[in-house]
């Protein structure tokens, strides 16, 4: 019983995924839900099925199973613009299709369950970054994360002058913009994580995305939480923290607390086990 108690969470998370992919499958008539939503929910089940196992590659497993699916399957072989933009252009058309439901379920609305579980196991931009040699930051913060609203307001605005301008063939652009997209991101990201010695200084200063992901996990159901009476103030956690979160605080208000990526890392290192 112990033993099956302690996949329970796997299960439900399981379980979640599923109930979403049979829902939208039978909503929109649609069998592609069916398996995109059961793919990743499998892949996610898979990844804390190892965890828990204590497999020390689980959560790059994830990251590699559902980021290269979405960059590779449904970015180029589908042509479905995954990046904000795509999800300007098809809120803009009114399509509530792949991008918009992506968007609502991974960075809108799911992160009020699951924080931003998304960058830690799913994003394919940092599933490139994690190879990258600085998994812990060697530089501290700097102060222009302000920079992230700009990226998101050119991504606004490149989308909106498209339609202003009645651009034809517009699927095809986005396809495009799709290719240079990640090309520029993955450009930018590993420019700065080699300039800031931070494999994630992208998702801290530029990534357009983190303006829906940070308000909306500051609410996160799911956080990593510290039992005070164990903890001896060792400060290894925050040692290991690719996000620069003061994981011993426990309130929602903690310093870079909606920057917590959920990759278990504190987790695994308090010698306490306190969080
Ligand atoms: S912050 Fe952006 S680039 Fe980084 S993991 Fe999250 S979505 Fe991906
Ligand atoms: S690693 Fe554990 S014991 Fe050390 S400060 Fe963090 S929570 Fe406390
Ligand atoms: S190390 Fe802990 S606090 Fe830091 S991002 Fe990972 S799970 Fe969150």
């Amino acid at each position: 019983m112990n033993g099956i108690r302690k996949y329970l969470f796997s299960l439900i998370m399981l379980l979640i995924f599923e109930t979403v992919a049979v829902a939208l499958w039978l909503t929109k008539d649609n069998l592609f839900y069916l398996f995109n939503f059961s793919y990743i929910g499998i892949s996610i089940a898979l990844g804390i099925f190892l965890y828990i196992r204590k497999y020390r590659y689980a959560r790059r497993i994830v990251q590699l199973l559902v980021g290269l699916y979405m960059l590779l399957y449904l970015g180029i072989v589908s042509g479905e613009n995954m990046q904000i933009e795509g999800f300007w252009y098809y809120l803009f058309t009114g399509v509530f299709e792949a991008a918009t439901i992506h968007y609502a379920v991974a960075k809108i609305f799911g992160p009020l369950l699951f924080g931003r579980g998304w960058c830690g196991y799913a994003c394919w931009t940092a599933m490139v970054l994690d190879f990258l040699p600085y998994k812990v930051p060697r530089q501290p913060r700097k102060k222009i994360g302000w920079l992230r609203y700009v990226t998101f307001a050119a991504s606004l605005v490149f989308v909106s002058a498209l339609f202003l301008a009645n651009v034809g063939n517009l699927e095809r652009i986005m396809f495009w913009a799709f290719i240079a997209g990640n090309v520029l991101y993955y450009g930018a990201g590993i420019a700065l994580a080699f300039a800031f010695r931070d494999n994630r200084a992208f998702c801290k200063y530029l990534c357009p995305i983190t303006v829906f992901l940070k308000p909306m996990s500051y609410f996160s159901l799911i956080r990593v939480k510290c039992d005070k009476e164990k903890c001896v103030s060792c400060g290894k956690c925050r040692k290991v923290c690719p996000m620069d979160v003061d994981v011993t605080d426990n309130s929602r208000k903690r310093k870079n607390g909606t920057e917590c990526i959920l990759c278990m890392e504190c987790v695994k290192n308090c010698p306490k086990k306190a969080l």
